[in-house]
């Protein structure tokens, strides 16, 4: 009989296992209370950088004059702009219902539960129930915007990241309360798409766990954009008075705006599993893994946010991959046994765009660890004049004794696809030789790279 696996929740976990084990053999339901495809799809990374490239094609169009044009000053549509997301969307959960079926995958529309160590209940979209029988489940039910007990979003002013697009208006003034990296991509892209913003940064630095001179690049950008940087401040009250928003700070701060946007962080969607009814432990909410994504019950996986690990959407879809190649019995190749979560890339889509992986300078510093580190601009490419960008830089992290290379930060355009240039090297323990010994194409922003790894 073949291994009956059920996922409860669709998002890039979660459709990563199922149609991964389903391609290995397994029998596979999915439960999903919403879209497939998940937050992912429907309201965190599509939506938002959908919303920052409709932002930045807005810049490049206001800034033609640099590629020889005549400057133009396009307004923008909201309506339009609804309907882009929307269709970007649709395309995307349709290609996803479609991947699972042709693998098979049961794809159950409803809310799931434990209600036993292999028993899963699913309240179906029309009210009935469903228990469905396992000898694997994946829990990977994602998370939601952390909402503080000092403000109570509305949708209409107070607004989560959740509640952002597509806006019916785009706010005259929005203050961001959160500097991590989903704060400072909303003030990026409400910025470019003609707001004035403030952002309430609770440290000394916006990114406070990124490279310094990455986060001072930002943060100069921002000022260039006339952002108001309200540093060293901690929101302690947002209200809506008529038909602004007041934001109160407790050093006495206090900012008055048309909307109010709140990113700061998230909890796990985890309270309604019934996760006692099997056994599963858990920690705030969230699930502890082993190295295969195993819960405390064996034969119960946690991926994707809920996991605790890094909230990445690729992190989720690698970990949803691994998970079915264990729970088949697939994984004997000892190299692609584990995920180094210490290897993953990600970024931030601001302007300029900025991308790291592996071990940062500052780490390696705040560690004691030798390090070779080598920076090299934009400005030095042909490539960056020809784009009328030559802003950031590519850093190259590497071992003085091996040339193994430890990990990178970009700053620049196009850095959150260049990354995946260094991830590739540190992922595979290549060397700054090899790297230095590829041919790439002429003239790119990618030679910079070349250049580093000189
Ligand atoms: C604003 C924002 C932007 C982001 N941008 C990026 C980015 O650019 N790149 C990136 O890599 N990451 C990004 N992230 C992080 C990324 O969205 C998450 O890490 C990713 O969505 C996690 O995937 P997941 O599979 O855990 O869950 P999710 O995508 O959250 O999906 C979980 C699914 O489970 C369903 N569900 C929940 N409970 C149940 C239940 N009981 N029964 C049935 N279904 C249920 C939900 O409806 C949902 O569809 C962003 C996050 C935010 C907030």
């Amino acid at each position: 009989m073949a291994t009956r696996f059920v996922v409860i929740g669709g998002g890039p976990a979660g459709v990563a296992a199922a149609t991964h084990a389903a391609r290995l053999g397994a029998e596979v339901s999915l439960i999903e209370r919403d879209v497939i495809g998940g937050a992912a799809h429907l309201w965190d990374c599509i939506p938002s950088k959908a919303m920052i490239a409709t932002g930045g094609a807005l810049a490049f169009l206001q800034r033609s004059e640099g590629m020889g044009l005549e400057t133009v000053n396009p307004t923008i549509d909201t309506t339009n702009l609804s309907d882009r997301l929307a269709s970007i969307t649709g395309h995307l959960a349709t290609a996803n219902n479609e991947l699972l079926t042709s693998q098979n995958v049961n794809i159950i529309r409803g809310t799931g539960r434990l209600v036993g160590p292999n028993l899963v209940e699913a309240t179906l979209d029309d009210g009935t129930v469903q228990n469905i029988e396992a000898d694997s489940i994946l829990l990977s039910t994602g998370s939601r915007p952390r909402i503080p007990e000092w403000c109570a979003p509305d949708g209409d002013r107070i607004l989560t990241t959740r509640d952002a697009y597509p806006p019916p208006v785009i706010p005259s003034h929005l203050t961001v309360v959160g500097s991590g990296v989903t704060g400072v991509e909303f003030v990026h892209m409400f910025t470019s798409l003609g707001a004035e913003v403030t952002l309430i940064v609770s440290r000394q630095h916006v990114l406070p766990d990124k490279d310094p001179e990455v986060a001072y690049e930002l943060e100069q950008n921002f000022i260039d954009r006339g952002v108001n940087l309200l540093k060293g401040a901690r929101s302690e009250s947002i209200e809506r008075v008529g038909d602004k928003v007041v934001v109160k700070c407790n050093d006495g701060r206090v900012v008055e705006s048309s909307h109010a946007l709140l990113a700061i962080g998230s909890v796990p969607n985890s309270d309604k599993l019934n996760l006692e009814a099997a056994g599963v432990e858990h920690e705030w909410g969230y699930v502890p893994i082993n190295d295969f994504s195993q819960s405390n019950v064996p034969h119960i996986y946690a991926a994707g946010d809920l996991s605790g690990k890094l909230p990445l959407s690729s992190v989720a879809t690698m970990q949803g991959r691994k998970i079915a190649e264990h729970m088949m019995g697939r994984l004997n190749d000892e190299e692609h046994r584990y995920i180094s979560y210490s290897k993953a890339a990600s970024a931030i889509f601001t302007e300029p765009e900025i991308a790291d992986v592996g071990v940062s300078q500052a780490e390696a510093f705040a560690q004691g660890r030798k390090v070779r580190v080598t920076k090299v601009p934009f400005s030095s490419a042909a490539k960056a004049l020809i784009n009328d960008d030559p802003r950031g830089f590519v850093k190259l992290i590497s071992d003085p004794a091996t040339g193994v290379v430890l990990g990178g930060s970009i700053v620049g355009r196009h850095a959150a696809e260049l990354i995946s240039i260094i991830a590739l090297c540190v992922q595979n323990q290549l060397t700054t030789d090899d790297l230095a010994h590829t041919l790439f194409v002429h003239p790119t922003l990618s030679e910079t790279l070349l250049d580093a790894a000189e």
